[in-house]
């Protein structure tokens, strides 16, 4: 490996570091001054929870509207309707989750031609 390259690399690193730092930072700062609480966050469901205004059913995993401060589950059409809601913003996990999604395509999604035979 060259010189140049090496140097790349570790700006990049550098680079890498520093938004994770960033971002750790602003979650802290947000969750200890609670000023995050009493927002409208999209966010997938770590457990089954139904809407709060009409009763749908959302499955673990699934996109709700969640806000901690009184704590509250929407669906994301209901979210929508709502004034206090509607400006809901996407959460860090909803973030990871979507930009992870295509990587963790079910089997099923594969076509057959894919596997290695044994
Ligand atoms: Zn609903």
């Amino acid at each position: 490996m060259g010189f140049r390259q090496r140097e790349r690399k570790r700006e990049r690193k550098r680079q890498e570091r520093k938004r994770e730092a960033a971002s750790g930072s602003a979650q802290r700062q947000s969750r200890r001054s609670g000023s995050s609480a009493e927002k409208w966050w999209l966010t997938p469901l770590r457990s089954k929870q139904c809407c709060a205004r009409c009763a749908l059913v959302i499955r673990e995993g699934g996109d709700a509207v969640y806000r901690h401060t009184p704590r509250e589950v929407l669906c994301v059409p209901c979210a929508e309707q709502r004034e206090d809601s509607k400006g809901y913003r996407p959460s860090m996990r909803w973030e990871a989750a979507r930009a992870g999604a295509p990587r963790r395509q079910p089997p099923g999604l594969t076509a057959p031609g894919d596997r290695l035979t044994p």
